[in-house]
């Protein structure tokens, strides 16, 4: 079934304990839209970049089969930056510089050929254009599913509660989950997010890692242990593409396909912490992906005697 993602393609320029990268591709629905490429072949997404973004980048996302009538090139503008250091935990970083550029005033036009996608993925953008996407679609999809960041809880709040209102699927990490909730407990707080409207929620926790509540039952899928962890940024983007890319595929939208789901974007999550940016997810084959998602299997299968 086919699938649209609206969010940041982007410039990022990272810091972590093991490297420093100048600009390089970033943006929620650049992770998101490659994620979903490895089980959805009917992939389209909407965004906007400025003239300085590079040719060889849309040639990737094409040749993963990514549909991109729908990303515009503003000519004489400026492609969004943001740059961001990591800790020494790798779970915690800072916000060094945002630059909005062509994002400052994104109007999302959807191209008539997307007008029936059956499954939405909001990413990482302002809450006001997420919602102007859901109403600019002619039919609502059968699953629309929103991430959004702390960033956005504290300049857009009102903006954030109208489009929350009317998603099915709300991801945010454990942080961010505690501050729109204002309980501590995950438990509780997702209880809190499932009376604003998204019947399902997905808590990330990183390397801890996520937390899926839906329909009164709650399922729990670790973080594969890597023996290397290079650059975490793109992970919850890079997750919440292969969760969706996976239900897309499958058109089953019940709790132990959502559990699948879990996994196989905790899956693709793994590969994304590989290498810096979005490089280890622009040829992966489907083998890896399996081994992948075995080893899941083995972390916590367990027999009683
Ligand atoms: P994640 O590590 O999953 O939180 O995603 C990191 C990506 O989000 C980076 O590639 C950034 O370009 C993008 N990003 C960071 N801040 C924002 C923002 N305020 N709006 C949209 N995208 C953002």
């Amino acid at each position: 079934m086919s699938l649209l993602t609206v969010g940041s393609v982007a410039f990022d320029a990272l810091e972590t304990p093991f490297g420093k990268t100048d600009k390089i591709i970033g943006g929620a629905a650049t992770y998101i839209t490659l994620s979903a490429s490895y089980f959805t072949n009917e992939n389209n997404l909407v965004a906007v970049v400025g003239d300085d973004f590079p040719q060889d980048m849309i040639d990737i996302l094409k040749g993963r089969g990514v549909d991109t009538t729908g990303l515009e090139i503003r000519q004489g503008e400026k492609t969004f930056f943001w740059s961001g250091k990591y800790h020494n935990d790798m779970n915690t970083r800072d916000t060094i510089d945002v630059q909005l550029n062509v994002m400052e005033n994104f109007d999302p036009v959807i191209p008539e050929s997307y007008g029936n996608c059956e499954f939405l993925m909001l990413g990482n953008t302002a809450p006001a254009i997420q919602k102007k996407v859901i109403e600019r679609l002619p039919n609502r999809p059968k699953l629309i599913m929103l991430d959004t960041m702390n960033f956005w809880m504290n300049i857009a709040w009102d903006d954030l509660m109208e489009v929350i209102k009317l998603v099915d699927v709300l991801t945010v990490n454990d942080e961010e989950a505690r501050q729109l909730s204002g309980e501590y407990s995950l438990v509780k707080a997702a209880a809190r997010i499932t009376s604003m409207g998204p019947k399902t929620v997905i808590i990330k926790k990183g390397e801890h890692g996520a937390l899926l509540f839906h329909g009164g039952h709650i399922f729990f899928a670790p973080a594969l242990p890597l023996e290397e962890v290079f650059d975490p940024t793109g992970a919850g983007d890079t997750f919440a593409g292969g969760f969706i890319g996976y239900l897309a595929s499958t058109g089953d939208l019940s709790f132990s396909n959502m559990k699948r789901g879990i996994i196989y974007g905790s899956a693709m999550a793994s590969f994304c912490v590989e290498k810096f940016g979005a490089e280890r997810l622009f040829n992966l084959t489907t083998d890896e992906i399996n081994e992948r998602v075995a080893k899941f299997v083995q972390l916590s299968a367990f027999e009683i005697q």
